[in-house]
């Protein structure tokens, strides 16, 4: 290997900051040939607390910028998002694997929130009651935190962020960004352009590392919030001490989805959109589809049917050449989806489709094929436990009541679908079922960028979701005004007081 090709990745503290002396460095891999193409720098603590530093001083500047100015840099950073789009997608592709096509579409979901946040006069306007009593008038404001900092996966290098900054960055908070040490690029390219489109030095700051970066932030007492995407282990040991220590926490974790095929759904509808939901990035997606839930065996039997040769065929290659499917992250994940696959064997699913022995498997970088496995059981591991990989499991239920039932047992909640011809079951369906987001007809129901996302039960730690509305909540804390300009005196008032 020339390693002289290998790229020396720097932090984000005002501007570009190289590793520490004697810092510990990560290799940072091209999935689709396995090669090492950058080093990044895992900060420790005091690297940590230069960041949050940096975010502390710009913070007071920044929070009294009137919010149509910080709005006009969400404006100048949306336009530079697309006029760099297409690198933007081949740096995901080039450290994440999945198709460059995926990647340009990760980035306008991020850019999406970009444009929402770039409304943010409208949506910190409080509410105004006047004469609440006679001559008193109330009003309510919101004010931001202080320093913010979000804490993001491999699986979304661009979008992730893009969940978090604008709209922390456009509500007067400062910012300092944990990018995944997997795919670190991304994040250093979004703070360029930040600064590109006005944001002071300081405001928006990104530290690579792992836990102990994460810890120094979760230590820091001046860290106000903190927005985590990841697994669940990890989403809960955040929410529990960052709560803890009084910050405010929302956590987003792993997911099972399911999409429970009803026997009237049209079939081969179905079998395409599970193709593209479960698949689609290597299944590394948590809104990915990983259940099937057949409502019948003639529906199972004819969903896998038509699914076998379609999972089978999948054209998987290099991401830049725009495959269906590229390779998983990573080595040691695609080991773990593989062990889920012999798991599956020996609990004794009925392995339909087998990834392992898929011709790509000989490819340098980390590929794996699509599997399918079919007769799994909700006591199976390969059931209960979250691949992250591209592998689709049909389970069969005798009806309606037992696939409500199977999904709401689960422990995540993230997204769910539902597959079927009659209104009446799809309504039924999306307001019982105990998930956070749900489809009908629709695999991958991801809301759009003005509503919030987020799931339910181990898929969300916190009261409040990412992003919309929600996103404005949680990064403004709420003050309510009552005023009175009283002429003379009035006297000393020692009840409460009330309306007259
Ligand atoms: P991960 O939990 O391993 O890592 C997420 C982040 O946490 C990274 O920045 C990582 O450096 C950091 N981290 C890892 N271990 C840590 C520890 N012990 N202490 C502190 N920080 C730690 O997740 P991942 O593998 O990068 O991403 C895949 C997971 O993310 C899947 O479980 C997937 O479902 C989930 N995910 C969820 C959503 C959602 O919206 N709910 C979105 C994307 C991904």
């Amino acid at each position: 290997m020339d390693t002289h090709q290998i790229r020396q990745l720097t932090h984000h503290i005002r501007g570009p900051v190289a590793a520490a002396p004697g810092a510990r460095l990560s290799p940072v891999f091209d999935p689709s040939s396995g090669a090492v193409t950058a080093q990044v720098p895992l900060a420790d603590a005091a690297q940590v607390r230069a960041a949050v530093d940096a975010a502390q001083a710009a913070f007071p500047a920044w929070a009294a910028t009137p919010p149509l100015q910080r709005a006009r840099v969400m404006f100048r950073l949306r336009g530079l998002i697309e006029r760099d789009a297409d690198e933007l997608a081949r740096t995901i592709t080039s450290e994440h694997g999945k198709t460059l096509s995926d990647a340009r579409g990760e980035v306008t979901r991020g850019m999406e929130v970009v444009e929402f946040a770039a409304g943010i006069p409208h949506l910190l306007k409080g509410e105004h009651s006047p004469e609440v009593g006679r001559g008193v008038d109330s009003w309510s404001e919101r004010a931001p935190l202080g320093v913010v900092a979000g804490v993001t996966p491999f699986n979304f290098p661009v979008m992730v962020p893009l969940w978090m900054a604008p709209v922390a960055l456009a509500c007067g908070n400062s910012f300092v960004l944990k990018p995944s040490e997997k795919v670190p690029s991304a994040a250093l390219h979004l703070a360029r352009l930040l600064q590109e489109a006005g944001l002071p030095q300081g405001v928006f700051n990104v530290v690579h590392g792992g836990r102990e970066a994460v810890d120094a932030l979760l230590d820091d007492p001046r860290v106000q919030a903190l927005s985590f995407v990841g697994s669940t282990p990890v989403a809960r040991y955040l929410y529990e001490r960052g709560s803890a220590a009084g910050k405010r926490v929302q956590a987003l974790g792993g997911a099972k989805n399911h999409a429970v095929v009803l026997p009237d759904a049209d079939i081969g509808l179905a079998a395409d959109a599970l193709l593209g939901a479960g698949y689609g990035s290597a299944g590394e997606r948590c809104m990915a589809i990983s259940v099937a839930v057949c409502v019948g065996d003639a529906t199972a039997d004819a969903l896998v049917a038509a699914l076998a040769p379609k999972v089978a065929g999948l054209r998987i290659a290099p991401g830049l050449e725009d495959p269906d499917m590229g390779p998983l992250v990573d080595a040691a994940h695609r080991e773990r989806v593989r062990g889920y696959i012999d798991l599956g064997v020996q609990e004794g699913a009925k392995l339909v489709v087998d990834g392992r022995a898929h011709p790509c498997t000989s490819r340098d970088g980390f590929f794996l094929g699509g599997s399918l496995f079919d007769h799994v059981t909700p006591q199976m591991r390969i059931y209960r436990e979250e691949i992250f990989g591209p592998v689709l499991c049909v389970v069969r239920v005798p009806d309606f009541e037992s696939a409500l039932a199977l999904v709401d047992g689960h422990e995540y909640g993230n997204g769910t679908a539902v597959f079927t011809r009659s209104g009446g079951a799809a309504r039924e369906y999306a307001r019982r079922v105990q998930a956070g987001m749900v489809g009908i007809n629709v695999p991958i129901p991801v809301p759009m960028a003005f509503h919030c996302f987020g799931g339910w039960k181990a898929s969300l730690f916190g009261p409040l979701h990412m992003h919309g509305p929600d996103g404005v909540r949680f990064y403004t804390r709420l003050k309510t005004v009552t005023a009175r300009w009283p002429e003379g005196a009035a006297g000393a008032e020692f009840v409460m007081p009330t309306m007259r």
